[in-house]
């Protein structure tokens, strides 16, 4: 467990919070894009996952971006962090492995995969990528994307029936013709109809990553 204290905490909209964390358990540090961490919340052994958006191992200091959904555990956290709290987690730790990216790179995924893209956007390789994204709430995700550098993504909400990934199949198979590498991330299930999408454009396993970050009815996926 790495201790570390919250030096800043940005509200950008009602459900999503700039979360700076820093300490000298974060200084020398090996870290890529594509990792994740594993905030302990409270003093049991719950955690939940986020993904630093970068890490400077000098200074001993990361960064996440927290999207509050509802009232689970993590949200509550991200939620009551004031600068000054201190928290202990787990990691940086593989999750994604994104070392052998090849580009062009799409990024798709959700309000939990922002922060992913935003480390995507600082990295070399990723600096470039094209980011679609399903959403609950337009307005608020343009807005959190402008502020994180990412206003260039294409937002897609969601609609109560999923019809709404009709419009994301055509873009990532409109860009799975120009050869891209995919990275699928957030909703499980979403993930699964981007995966079977792919397949059916003859876009092979090796050109595609997937990680998800979340699933109705589950809790504390990692
Ligand atoms: C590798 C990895 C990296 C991640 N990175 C990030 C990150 O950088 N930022 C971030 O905000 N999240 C990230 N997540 C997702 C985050 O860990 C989950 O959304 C987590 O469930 C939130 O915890 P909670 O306590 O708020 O909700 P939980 O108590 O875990 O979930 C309660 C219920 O809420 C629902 N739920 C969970 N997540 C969502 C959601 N996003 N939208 C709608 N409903 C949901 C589910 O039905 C679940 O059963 C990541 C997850 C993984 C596995």
């Amino acid at each position: 467990m790495r201790p570390a204290s919250v030096t800043a905490v940005e509200t950008l909209s009602p459900h999503f919070r700039l979360v700076d964390l820093e300490g000298d358990a974060l200084r020398a540090v090996d870290w890529a894009p594509g990792q994740k961490v594993q905030v302990a919340m409270g003093s049991g052994l719950t955690a939940r996952t986020y993904t630093p958006m970068s890490w400077d191992a000098d200074r001993g200091a990361t960064r996440v971006l927290a999207f509050s959904h509802g009232d689970g555990p993590g949200s509550r956290w991200a939620n009551g962090l004031r600068v000054g709290d201190t928290c202990q987690f787990f990691g940086p730790r593989r999750s994604l492995d994104l070392a052998d990216l090849e580009t062009p790179i799409v990024l798709f995924g959700d309000e939990t995969s922002f922060g992913l893209g935003g480390a995507l956007r600082d990295s070399r390789k990723g600096a470039a990528a094209t980011c679609v994204f399903e959403v609950s709430d337009l307005g608020e995700s343009r807005q959190v994307l402008e502020a994180i550098g990412l206003g260039d993504a294409t937002v897609i909400e969601r609609t109560a029936d999923d019809a709404h990934l009709a419009r994301a199949e055509t873009e990532l198979a409109r860009l799975a013709a120009g050869g891209a590498l995919f990275i699928l991330t957030g909703k499980a299930s979403s993930i699964q109809h981007m995966s079977r999408v792919l397949k059916a454009a003859s876009v092979g396993s090796v050109r595609v990553k997937a990680k998800a970050y979340w699933a109705p009815g589950k809790t504390g996926l990692d």
